[in-house]
């Protein structure tokens, strides 16, 4: 997925972590995806910028999507860091330049680092379920990995955790003992938890890693915080574990990992360390060969905003 916003605001992230537990609940807002796709953006959010090195989050769906062509993305950049995609109903075809063509079906990692740089582009196939309903997330490289080679990764099979009434899927990194094989270049984790009414549970965390959690269906008091699709909730550091009670039938996805203490420069589609180097990805993939070119995508890739007039400054983390 690529961030389409026509005037991208720069986002300073990084910086200082918040210490200890805290509960915040932060309201996610619509942002409008080409023509047909409508999504709640939760990170960036106006409170918080990151979780660990998660650092975009967007939640789509479920949208009846029978007489439409849904997720039409065009190939598009990115750079320093990776994306997930991560799928309930429906499925999206990948296609990047390292000549990746690899549908991505309902709970199947497509994990893609971008490294120094990479083109993708993302489309519901022509034949489509009815239903698309997923989420798109984007992880920071640590600056001794943001200049590696690209690389694509598909795993259509992931370890599971299972308790009474929880069923988690462990997306990347390591739940209760549980590791995912997708790749990771900071201490994190991602995971999907489905929950039956009325399950209660006491999920275990890492006190050293910061969380957040959000709904993509469903109803679940998280430590007594009412959590439901539209909003994520920020927990802070400091927890062995999560007091979880369904409400309703609940699926959850859990983010955390260890705060990420770099200070970075988000703009557009990419993640860099200043803001000359923003410009300099930009003019590369107007002008420059280094993301490389998407075949077999009908259409036209997409391209780069206008820098906004005010230089772009890493800063730390801010409210
Ligand atoms: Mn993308």
């Amino acid at each position: 997925m690529s961030n389409l916003d026509l005037k991208p605001t720069p986002t300073p992230c990084g910086g200082e972590a918040d210490s200890g537990p805290i509960k915040q609940l932060l309201t996610g807002r619509l942002v409008q995806l080409g023509e047909s796709t409508e999504v709640r953006r939760l990170l960036p959010n106006l409170g918080r910028r990151m979780v660990g090195a998660w650092c975009f989050v967007d939640h789509y769906g479920p949208d009846d999507i029978t007489d439409e062509p849904g997720m039409q993305v065009p190939p598009h950049p990115h750079a320093g860091l990776q994306t997930v995609s991560w799928l309930h109903e429906g499925s999206i075809l990948h296609r990047d330049s390292l000549g990746s063509l690899q549908p991505v079906r309902s709970r199947e990692l497509g994990l893609m680092t971008s490294g120094r740089g990479i083109t993708h582009s993302e489309e519901s196939p022509r034949q489509h379920a009815r239903f698309l309903h997923g989420a798109q997330l984007w992880v920071a490289l640590p600056d001794a990995h943001r200049h590696m080679a690209p690389a694509f990764e598909h795993h259509p099979v992931l370890p599971t955790v299972t308790a009474s009434g929880l069923d988690a899927t462990v997306i990347l990194g390591t739940l209760d003992g549980a590791t995912s094989p997708g790749t990771t270049y900071t201490p994190l984790v991602g995971a999907d938890l489905t929950l039956r009414e009325g399950a209660s549970h006491g999920l275990p965390l890492e006190p050293e890693y910061e969380y957040a959690v959000l709904s993509m269906t469903g109803s679940v008091d998280v430590d007594g915080v009412r959590v439901e699709p539209g909003s994520i909730l920020y927990l802070g550091t400091g927890r062995r574990e999560l007091p979880l009670l369904a409400r309703t039938d609940a699926s959850l996805l859990l983010l955390g990992g260890v705060p990420f203490e770099e200070h970075l420069v988000m703009w557009w589609n990419f993640i860099a360390r200043s803001g000359e180097e923003i410009a300099q990805a930009r003019t590369e993939w107007m002008e420059g060969s280094l993301f490389g070119e998407v075949h077999g995508y009908d259409g036209a890739r997409l391209a780069a905003p206008e820098l906004p007039p005010v230089p772009l400054k890493p800063r730390g983390r801010v409210r």
